[in-house]
């Protein structure tokens, strides 16, 4: 059923080249590559511009980005660039789309988009560790973006789970507010880049708990204990709050998970994740792939913005090819 049976009007101001999903960098670079090439483009985003890096303090290995390089200030960067070649960006959530015709048709909240070609750039979202609490205790000690809320955990403890470059990266900013900063893994060995293990073996604030696993956080109200297992021992430990703190921080850093729900059964994915040719192209004619969403092996800024680009580009040339001027 076409999401049009809606009976909803579709209005021609609505009608772009290209819409993209997402402001992250992938959507924020096709969107300024999209302009330039003169292409009418709308940049769609739910909530805020930026994706992940908007809740990151840091960002160095992005190239050209300086030592105090913020997600944030990379961000305004961007769109301020994708702006001035003409990018459109408004502020929607799509619950919906309709690649069926050759015109696409993309369902937000607020409004209906039709394209002639759509990228899809909307990312991942961070994993939940899955255990009883964790939901519950979400904003009162329980927090996935150390940016964010690192300044309400001064002088305490703090917890992070998981051993990948998030989990390392983001515990040594924590130090930086909190009395100690536990790093808790499932294995005995990181998994995060040697650079980045190497500063944090040095941090005097650091600890790590090996081999274990989070099986339950517990508080009434705020974080009050956290329950580990032992994965090679099988024991479980409880680790209550000091009495003078009263609670303590947990950050989960264990991956993300792809924001594809709204895609399945009409694209191919593997995983949850959009499967692309090297030209971002997915197996629908006229729909492309972009950054953290798609198959790849590499989940950075910089993949992220030349996935953008690529997708772009060829929105440009399967336009050109497949529709009259
Ligand atoms: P990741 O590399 O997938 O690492 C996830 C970590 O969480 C792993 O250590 C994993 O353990 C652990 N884990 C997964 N599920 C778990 C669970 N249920 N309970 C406990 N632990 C769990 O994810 P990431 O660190 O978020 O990084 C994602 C991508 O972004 C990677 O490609 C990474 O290189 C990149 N990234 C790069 C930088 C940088 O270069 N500066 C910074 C951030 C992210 P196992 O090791 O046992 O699997």
């Amino acid at each position: 059923m076409s999401i049009l049976s809606y009976n909803e009007e579709v209005n021609m101001e609505n009608f772009y080249d290209v819409v993209i999903i997402g402001a992250g960098p992938a959507g924020l670079a096709a969107g300024l590559y999209a302009a330039r090439a003169k292409m009418k483009t709308l940049v769609l985003e739910k909530n805020k511009v930026g994706g992940q890096i908007s809740t990151t303090n840091e960002v160095a290995n992005y190239p050209g980005s300086i030592s105090n390089a913020t997600g944030p200030s990379i961000t305004a960067r961007m769109v301020e660039q994708a702006e001035e070649f003409g990018a459109e960006r408004k502020k929607d959530n799509v619950v919906e789309v309709d690649f069926s015709d050759k015109i696409k048709i993309i369902k937000g909240e607020k409004g209906i988009y039709r394209a002639k070609s759509v990228i899809i750039a909307n990312g991942a979202t961070p994993k939940k560790i899955g255990c009883p609490g964790e939901d519950d205790l979400t904003g009162k000690g329980v927090s996935y973006c150390a940016t964010c809320d690192a300044d309400f955990f001064t002088d305490l403890e703090v917890f992070v789970i998981g051993g990948g470059d998030s989990a390392v990266e983001e515990a040594i900013y924590l130090t930086k507010f909190a009395r100690k900063v536990t790093v808790v893994h499932r294995r005995d060995e990181l998994r995060a880049a040697k650079s980045i293990q190497e500063k944090a073996f040095k941090n005097p604030k650091m600890e790590f708990l090996w081999d274990s696993q989070v099986v339950e956080i517990k508080g009434d109200g705020v974080v009050e204990s956290i329950v580990f297992k032992n994965i090679k021992t099988g024991q479980t430990h409880e680790h209550h709050a000091a009495e003078e703190d009263g609670t303590f921080g947990i950050f989960p850093f264990v991956g993300y998970d792809p924001l594809s729900k709204i895609y399945e059964g009409k694209i191919n994915m593997d995983k949850g994740y959009i499967i692309t040719d090297d030209d971002m192209k997915t197996n629908i004619l006229g729909v492309f792939a972009a950054g953290d969403i798609r198959v790849k092996s590499l989940r950075q800024v910089v993949t992220a913005v030349a996935d953008g680009a690529i997708a772009a580009v060829q929105a440009e040339k399967y336009i050109e090819n497949h529709f009259e001027e």
